[in-house]
């Protein structure tokens, strides 16, 4: 009997991904969604294997299933700026109720759990590069307050199941990730600059562009939250790559790779925008032994060519 993983947000960018990675390490998946933002495009091709399983439900409410289970992967929330703008309320609950119901399914069937938590704990911050015994900066009233806040429950929800249920739960912070998957209408940086550079529209730079993040490949990331699920590690630990760039620099990158020449457009900068973001994966290289191995380039370039074929 193959042991079983649930991962909540399955048939999303991150979580699909997660997907093929389990089930290549020879576990049966459960993917748990409730299609708000993730699409069943994403996991269509495992359509029709005895192990996999793709169950629509809302994780905001009580999650029964039959059988022994593995792991819980609890990557389902709404994950762009643009999300937060529209789906408030449904961020904030995922973020608590849903981890709530993911904590307490793991904590039923002995299972160990890694919740997908996110480098906007840190909010905009005072330290740089951060590292994991960073508090952070957070405004819970602004705009991103939403997802940083419910993360940051999460965080303090999944500690309290450690350390009173003793739950072997893994909190991962995830770093800025890109990559095939993400969908047309993101609103993040990486897609919003490549649909624009390959359908001839200038692209929109918030602010001077001087603002800084680590962009990781998404296949780097499946590695390091793979090896943590795996291990016995609790975390937090932060996966990302620390290569820094300033937004400016990667919307002239991507323009250049996709052979366009139009304007960069300065749009005004978002509330609360963070001005520079790094990760310390100091953690990670020695309790996981993982670091990037992807090339940002190299990432860029296999996720514009699936936006070519997306768009074609
Ligand atoms: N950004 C931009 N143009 C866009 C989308 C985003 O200049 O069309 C900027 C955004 O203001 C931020 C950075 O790119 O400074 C990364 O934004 P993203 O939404 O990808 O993720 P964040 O790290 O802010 O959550």
């Amino acid at each position: 009997m193959k042991q079983r993983v649930l991962v909540t947000g399955g048939a999303g960018f991150l979580g699909s991904h997660l997907c093929d990675r389990l089930l290549k390490e020879g576990y049966a998946v459960i993917a748990m969604d409730n299609l708000l933002t993730g699409s069943v495009d994403n996991i269509a091709h495992l359509a029709g294997r005895d192990d996999f399983r793709f169950i629509h439900h809302d994780v905001t409410n009580y999650i029964y299933l039959d059988g022994p289970l593995y792991a819980v992967a609890h990557f389902a929330s709404p994950a762009s700026p643009l999300d937060y703008h529209e789906l408030p309320i449904q961020t904030l609950k995922v973020g608590s109720l849903g981890t709530h119901k993911a904590l307490g399914l793991a904590k039923v069937k002995n299972a160990r759990m890694v919740l997908a938590s996110t480098s906007e704990v840190y909010g905009d911050p005072l330290v740089h590069p951060q590292k994991e015994d960073y508090w952070g900066n957070v405004n819970p009233v602004g705009p991103r307050g939403v997802y940083d806040e419910a993360k940051r429950f999460a965080e303090a929800l999944t500690m309290a199941y450690k350390r009173y249920h003793g739950v072997d739960t893994k909190i991962v912070r995830i770093f800025n990730t890109f990559g095939p998957r993400m969908r047309l209408r993101d609103g993040r940086a990486i897609p919003n600059f490549m649909i624009q550079a390959l359908t001839g529209k200038p692209l929109t730079v918030f602010g001077d562009g001087r603002q800084t993040r680590s962009f990781c490949y998404v296949d780097d990331l499946v590695e390091g939250i793979f090896r943590l699920l795996i291990s016995d590690i609790h975390g937090p630990v932060n996966i990302g790559n620390p290569e820094e760039w300033t937004v400016l620099q990667m919307a002239e990158a991507i323009r250049d790779m996709a052979g366009g020449t139009q304007p960069i457009l300065h749009e005004d900068l978002p509330e609360d925008d963070p001005k520079v973001r790094q990760p310390d994966v100091t953690l990670a290289k020695s309790l996981l032994g993982w670091q990037p191995r992807y090339p940002v380039r190299d990432g860029l370039k296999a996720t514009l060519e699936y936006f070519r074929q997306r768009l074609a």
